[in-house]
């Protein structure tokens, strides 16, 4: 299948009868969801958008995105998912920037969005999901034109997580999700059956949360839509619906295991987890594959490359010399580390990784000079720092711009979380350079303990003496309640920075 809009036609076609999917006690099946979708196109087309055009979603996850999503596809607009996290002036910085002609707005964002649009440049008209959405859906077009999708076709455009900056819009062709489709089969963590049914926890406007809904609906599997991520909903949901498979973040699945009411039998479905989009300590890891007791499978991907990237396939989780590894290119991608001369560096030697295949981003949405950064000849700088054994396996260690230099020594700082994460009571971690007039930069990790635990900073320090090289010691802890952490889960290091300078500050007398 080349395009979302075949996905939904083929699937209705094949198995009309069967529920896609389950969101609020709410089913649809493949023959409505390729009706409705259908409907949103006409409705669309009634509405003067033009192929090519952007139309934007705000809201929780839920079923309605599907239509949306496959109905914008099949009338040939870009559908541009937007990060309920974020605040009135991020969304409208992207709504700017994406000049979206319609925003769609789920329940609760009315008066979010009412208040967004007013300021843009180029309003999107508004309609909501709650009230407006049905009848507008249901208009009758006055002359319907077919339009037939082209692989060329811009379907999404998706907003990096914003980690290191302003999140940048990634555009992304039915050619990149098709080849996803395609390299997904022998992926495991991604590679569905028709009788799966899949968790979708990820946020609608991320990649991996498309990847998960897509690659459900494209195997005909059934999918259960959480509208967002609470621990004891989400064991109820996956213990009902008997769900095989999911995929979460790193920080969900320390939630999960920290909630008090995890019983084996919320999770005695699962057959997989696939994890990823951060890295993962290898305590949290073996905890989590002792408790819940499926195989585990990680991806590393970005939204540049539609979400693909690597897989550590779950019996690769126990191969000797394999522990911290993100797993081997997915077939139909090439991998390599480079030098800062754009030279491929040989087995083993660390460099920034690059990406190359047909699921590379066609470009960063009007950002020619960022696009022209990123995408070279021999594929997509992907920003991360790592190197790639002999066999293969990528081993990551932080984006190149989070490296401490202490000393001239390069520090990785998820290599210090990985061993401080081990050390008894400490429940999340994570690790930063501040300036050090001495060493240029100085390690300083962030812990939060677990609850109840006492946790003294010079002993976590004595204690990682033993575990770490002297240079990679953090010269100084501090203890907060949480990790600031994005909607996906990753560490926002320049807010820890922000924090750590603000303290140097009040320290200094100066505040
Ligand atoms: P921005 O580009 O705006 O700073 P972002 O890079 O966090 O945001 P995403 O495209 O959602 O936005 O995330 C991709 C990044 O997530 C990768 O470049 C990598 O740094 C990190 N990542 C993804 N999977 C893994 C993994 N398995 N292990 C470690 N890091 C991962
Ligand atoms: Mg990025």
């Amino acid at each position: 299948m080349e395009s979302i809009a075949d996905i939904v036609r083929v699937r209705a076609r094949t198995c009309g009868d069967k529920i896609a999917i389950v969101h609020d006690e709410k089913r649809t099946s493949y023959a409505a969801l390729d009706a409705r979708s259908g409907e949103v196109a006409s409705a669309l087309d009634t509405a003067g958008i033009a192929p090519g055009d952007r139309v934007a979603v705000l809201s929780r996850n839920c079923d309605t995105f599907y239509d949306l999503l496959a109905g914008a596809a099949k009338a040939r607009a870009c559908l541009l998912p937007l990060n309920v996290r974020l605040s009135e002036g991020e969304l409208a910085y992207i709504i700017d920037d994406a000049q979206p002609r319609l925003l769609f707005v789920g329940s609760g964002f009315e008066d979010v969005a009412a208040r967004v649009v007013q300021g843009c440049a180029a309003p999107p008209i508004l309609v909501t999901l709650d009230h407006a959405y049905a009848g507008w859906r249901s208009r009758r077009p006055q002359a319907p034109r077919k339009r037939v999708s082209q692989p060329d076709d811009d379907v999404l455009q998706l907003y990096t997580s914003g980690t290191t900056g302003r999140p940048k819009g990634v555009v992304l062709s039915n050619r990149n999700l098709a080849a996803v489709w395609r390299m997904s089969a022998t992926v495991p963590g991604f590679d569905y059956r028709a009788d799966d049914v899949v968790m979708t926890v990820m946020p609608q406007f991320h990649v991996a949360g498309i990847n998960t809904g897509l690659l459900a609906l494209h195997h005909g599997a059934a999918m259960v839509i959480a509208s967002d991520f609470a621990p004891a909903a989400l064991l109820a949901l996956i213990e009902r619906y008997r769900c095989t498979q999911a995929f979460l973040v790193p920080s969900m699945i320390i939630m999960l295991l920290d909630h008090g009411g995890l019983r084996p039998d919320h999770v005695a479905s699962l057959r997989q987890i696939a994890y990823g989009g951060s890295a993962i300590t290898g305590a949290l890891l073996d905890r989590a594959r002792a408790t819940l007791g499926c195989d585990f499978a990680q991806l590393y991907g970005m939204t540049e490359t539609t979400g693909a990237g690597t897989v550590l396939s779950p019996e690769e989780h126990d191969r000797p010399g394999k522990a911290g590894s993100c797993g081997r290119a997915w077939p139909g991608l090439e991998i390599v580390a480079i030098d800062e001369a754009g030279c491929v560096l040989p087995p083993g030697q660390h460099g920034e990784l690059v990406i190359a295949g047909e699921t590379v981003m066609e470009g960063y949405w009007r950002q020619a000079q960022a696009t022209a950064e990123a995408l070279r000849p021999i594929g997509l700088l992907t920003g991360d720092g790592g190197y790639i054994d002999a066999e293969g396996f990528v081993f990551i260690e932080d984006r190149i711009k989070d490296i401490i230099i202490s000393g001239g020594e390069n520090i990785a700082p998820s290599q210090v979380e990985d061993v401080l994460a081990g050390y008894p009571g400490v429940r999340d971690v994570a690790v930063i350079g501040v300036p050090s007039e001495r060493w240029g930069e100085a390690v300083k990790a962030y812990i939060v303990a677990e609850h109840g635990a006492a946790i003294d900073p010079a002993a976590v320090i004595a204690w990682a003496r033993m575990r770490l090289a002297a240079y990679k010691l953090p010269k100084s802890i501090d203890l907060i309640d949480a990790i600031p952490r994005n909607a996906s889960g990753k560490v926002l290091r320049r807010q820890l920075r922000d924090l750590n300078q603000a303290a140097a500050i009040e320290a200094s007398g100066l505040g």
